[in-house]
């Protein structure tokens, strides 16, 4: 492991100053000169390229960036993310600056394509796309066709002899820009549409003809009409600046907000706008558009993977209204565009340096670009690319960690099938494999739905038609998303893939009603609430219910299966082992038992931050032991009974010293409150009660009732805030001296066994020194004596959790007695804001729709305020004692965005639970590596 560089945050080397001025500088640069707002791209020269999307948004400067490498990409203009924020400074107008830069670039525009917007000889047709720094998929529709009016559409039907086509793109554009603009909903033109293809009598959109399609534009325009109150505007430039508009009002809305919320995407950075001119895939059976990826997105395999429609514009892919056809066939109908395409993806993806996600339009059989990016996949299929990629020598070990998202290893130990029960089920249907994963739940028809149950605790599976961005919550909580149609680009399949979510798309055998409520699949018909599952890793659906078992990686932990028998184990492992190599910070995991320290040990976690004693109390048959303890009424009495919890502490320590081999393993002395181990005063009433009511009255009432006789006593109005933590310790010095005790004797042996062992004893809820002082007395005298008898001697550290805010204020105090520190980054959240951790639930959401929390304060560190809290301690305790070890033991220890903060405050190691720790050392590694890059 890297070791951490000494503590000098002024210095620069000079390759790092240099990596600063590579990616900051177009920021810069923007505020200095008089400021550029939009940028040109076209015949083989862009003003932008691939660093610049923070300005550009990132479809721009991948746009910006194709036209550079001299690949066939329709000209245009980006208009900044910069213009967003005036935009909304201004109150949804734009300055005279920008108006001017924009149709100057709209001339230069009409320069370099020779036509003219609005133009009766030869109209110039542009698209609008929206396009952030992120891709948020689905924020904003795009906008194609635009300049299109009734003089126009007969410039175009003369330019191309085609009056079909001329008619299809203006009636498509009079819906878009209805729908966007004019906030008209769908609907209201789809009813059109569907009234006229009725009355022809046809059944699929490209078989209306001329006659219909205009008849179509002229019901379109009068719904425009009824709907604003206003024609359709015919003026190219007004409907230019209402779509441009309408892109930064996107940015506003509620699906995009709530997927920035989703993907922690700041709000402030504003989204760009593309203006375009339009290729045409619509024209008739030489041309189409289409959509892919460089390799598999679900699984990582190296293919060639994507969908096209033939005669089709735009979205029609990705909407799934007609469903597509494999990219493969087109090399049968078109050889000549697809062996281009398939040069320029290679390309692409050698010079990203990642696998693209692409999008293409051919107009008579003539190939366009109109996007590329890197592309999203599932956590499967990162872990496959990262190592393939490296394999390939298309990236370094050290990029391939960087190109991972630690989230995305949890997925991979998402639980899969038991094949045998899976196998028993008859296939109902198969849709198409979007994102891997086994899901059972039960069915719901609407997103609203899937949140409502899942509140209430069920497995749900939101089965719809086709999913659409407002869709997005209800399958952020859903088991699985299984839709009837749409391709393997669909939204279902995109947004599932992203999230990690098992997704079966285009099952078209399933008919769904969403009105009644109800799905037919293979000859059953399921109500909400019917159980159904699916494998998203083969698309088989199936009626019924399906227990899951572990992911093959986590056989491969649990021993039962070898690393040789699973390729994906092997990729994972490899990935982790390099970001060993970049971390600073130690994985430790939180551990009880014996059993959760080797899964811990397995996953690489080498040590235990958090080994909590009192959940040994509950293992079987020594509640009653812990019980006896509680009720003594006398010192000797309670010693009695620790003396028999002795030997089963003592056997614990010893299983899981065992299983770490010799990393550290901090155990906590007791911390809860000791009615937490005795039955709730109202289920003792009511024993009592039945007891009282029968006859057999006797020994028995007697206990139960001296049972709820010191239940009454132990009642506290605050129990978070009461008697607990070192405060028990303190109280009742005999249960530390038990514990210590037990914790030193298998230690002892251990030592004894010739095993290495290095326990550390540590004290909870402390915030003032000399509670510390206290109960470290205690340790160290019981300690010194088991060594003693023993006849042997094994290190070992007393230290503190830092948990009271008290604590962390006075660190330096608290360090001239501790050993090490331990974040208790639950309770110090808990009683830095005054939050109750069991109660927050009631207003978080709350909290999170008026913005006052972005996240969930107990799931990802408060930086500004706890975090502050850590750093000032960890500063204060290492001014005491330079070498102080300092480590995080509450849930943050396991988030990925925390770890980055504890990396940055230079702690020694955090600790997380042990399905956490993939995550971490990645997570850790990046931290590391990202943080070098901005020095
Ligand atoms: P999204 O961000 O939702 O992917 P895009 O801006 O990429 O939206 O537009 C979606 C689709 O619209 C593209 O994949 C492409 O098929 C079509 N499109 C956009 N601009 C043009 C254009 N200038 N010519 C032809 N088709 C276009
Ligand atoms: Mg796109
Ligand atoms: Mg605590």
């Amino acid at each position: 492991m890297a070791k951490r560089p000494a503590k000098k945050s002024g210095t620069k080397s000079a390759k790092s100053a240099k990596s600063t001025k590579g990616t900051r500088g177009t920021k810069a640069t923007r505020g200095t000169k008089a400021t550029k707002h939009v940028y040109f791209f076209g015949k083989g020269k862009a003003e932008g390229d691939r660093s610049m999307r923070d300005v550009l948004g990132g479809k721009g400067a991948g746009l910006a960036e194709m036209t550079n490498a001299g690949l066939p990409v329709p000209p245009g203009f980006t208009i900044s993310t910069g213009v967003c924020t005036i935009y909304y400074q201004n109150k949804g107008k734009l300055t005279p600056a920008v108006e001017q830069e924009m149709i100057a670039n709209l001339r230069k525009l009409e320069q370099a394509t020779g036509d003219t917007l609005g133009s009766a000889e030869k109209p110039l047709l542009v698209s609008v796309r929206s396009g952030a720094k992120f891709s948020m998929p689905g924020m904003m529709d795009t906008i194609l066709n635009l300049g299109l009016n009734d003089v126009a559409v007969e410039g175009l039907k003369k330019r191309t002899q085609n009056g079909r086509f001329a008619y299809d793109s203006y009636r498509r554009f009079i819906q878009m820009f209805g729908s966007v603009v004019l906030e008209i909903p769908k609907a209201e033109f789809e009813h059109e549409f569907e009234a006229v293809k009725k009355a022809k009598g046809v059944k699929q959109d490209p078989d209306l003809d001329e006659t219909a399609l205009r008849e179509v534009v002229e019901r379109y325009k009068k719904v425009v009409k009824k709907k604003t109150n206003k024609d359709f505007p015919q003026d190219p430039l007004d409907q230019l600046r209402g779509s441009r508009d309408a892109v930064f009002r996107s940015w506003q809305n509620p699906r995009a907000k709530e997927y920035r919320r989703i993907y922690s995407i700041p709000d402030h950075i504003g989204t760009a706008v593309n203006v375009q001119a339009m290729v045409f895939g619509n024209t008739g059976d030489r041309s189409g558009t289409g959509v892919g990826f460089t390799r598999n997105p679900a699984t990582g395999a190296k293919e060639f993977y994507g969908e096209f429609l033939i005669n089709a514009q735009g979205e029609d892919v990705v909407a799934g209204i007609r469903t597509p056809k494999p990219i493969a066939e087109l090399k049968q109908v078109m050889p000549t565009a697809y062996k281009q395409l398939r040069d320029i993806t290679t390309r692409l993806e050698k010079h990203y340096k990642d696998v693209q996600d692409f999008e293409f339009t051919i107009q008579d059989e003539n190939l366009y670009m109109l996007q590329t990016r890197n592309g999203k996949r599932t956590g499967y299929a990162a872990v496959v690319i990262a190592t393939d990629l490296v394999g390939e020598k298309l990236v370094t070990p050290k990029d391939a960690v960087l190109m991972v998202e630690p989230e995305a290893l949890s997925q991979l130990l998402a639980p899969i099938f038991d094949p045998k029960e899976w196998k028993a089920l008859p296939v109902a249907t198969k849709g198409l494999p979007a994102s891997p994963g086994a899901a059972s739940g039960q069915v719901v028809f609407t997103a609203d739905h899937a949140v409502e149950w899942t509140r209430q605790g069920k497995k749900v599976m939101l089965v719809r038609k086709e999913t659409v961005p407002d869709d997005i919550h209800g399958m952020f909580v859903a088991q699985g998303i299984l839709t009837a149609t749409g391709g393997m680009t669909s939204h279902a399949a995109v947004v599932g893939r992203q999230m990690g979510k098992p997704s079966v798309v285009g099952a078209g055998a399933l008919e769904i009603d969403e009105r009644a409520k109800t799905v037919r699949v293979g000859g059953a018909t399921l109500k909400e609430g019917d159980w159904l599952s699916f494998d998203g890793l083969t698309g088989e659906v199936k009626v019924g219910q399906v227990a899951s078992k572990p992911s093959e990686i986590l056989q491969v932990v649990a021993g039962e299966m070898t690393p040789d028998q699973s390729d994906i184990y092997r990729r994972f492992n490899q990935l982790l082992s390099w970001a060993d190599k970049y971390r600073r910070l130690g994985i430790r995991a939180n551990a009880d038992q014996p059993d959760q320290a080797q899964i811990a040990y397995n996953f690489g976690a080498r040590g235990i931050g958090l080994c909590r004693t009192e959940h040994m109390f509950f293992g079987e048959g020594r509640i009653p032991i812990v019980q006896k303890m509680i009720l003594a009424d006398n010192e000797k009495d309670r010693r009695a009974a620790l003396a028999e919890l002795l030997p089963l502490q003592r056997g614990d320590f010893y299983g899981v010293f065992k299983e770490m081999h010799g990393s550290p393993v901090t155990i906590r002395t007791i911390d809860p409150p000791l009615h937490e181990f005795l039955p709730k005063r109202e289920d003792l009433m009511v024993e009592i009660a039945k007891i009282e009511a029968s006859d057999k009255k006797g020994k028995d009432l007697d206990e139960k009732k001296k049972l709820l006789h010191r239940v009454e006593q132990l009642h506290e109005f605050n129990p978070m805030l009461g008697h607990r933590g070192v405060r028990l310790g303190i109280t009742y010095p005999e249960i530390t001296e038990m514990q210590a005790r037990a914790i030193m004797e298998a230690a002892c042996q251990i030592a004894k066994e010739g095993g290495a062992v290095v326990p550390e004893i540590m004290i909870p809820l402390v915030g003032d020194v000399r509670e510390l002082a206290d109960q470290k007395a205690v340790v160290t005298r019981v300690a010194d004596a088991v060594m003693k008898e023993q006849g042997i001697k094994v290190k070992y550290l007393v230290g503190t959790m830092i948990e009271v805010p008290r604590g962390a204020i006075t660190a330096d105090e608290i360090a001239r007695e501790a050993e090490f520190f331990s974040f208790g980054t639950n309770d110090l959240t808990q009683l830095t804001y005054g939050f109750s951790r069991d109660d927050i639930g009631k207003f978080l959401g709350a909290y999170q729709d008026r913005r006052i929390l972005e996240k969930d304060p107990f799931a990802s560190l408060d930086t500004t305020g706890v975090g502050k809290l850590v750093e000032e301690g960890t500063r204060k305790g290492r001014a005491t004692k330079p070498n102080l070890k300092v480590g995080v033991c509450g849930e943050h220890g396991g988030d990925p965005s925390s770890i980055t903060f504890f990396d940055k405050v230079g702690l020694d190691y955090v600790s997380c639970s042990p399905y956490r720790v993939p995550v971490a050392r990645l997570a850790a590694a990046q931290a590391a590596l990202k943080s070098t890059a901005l020095d």
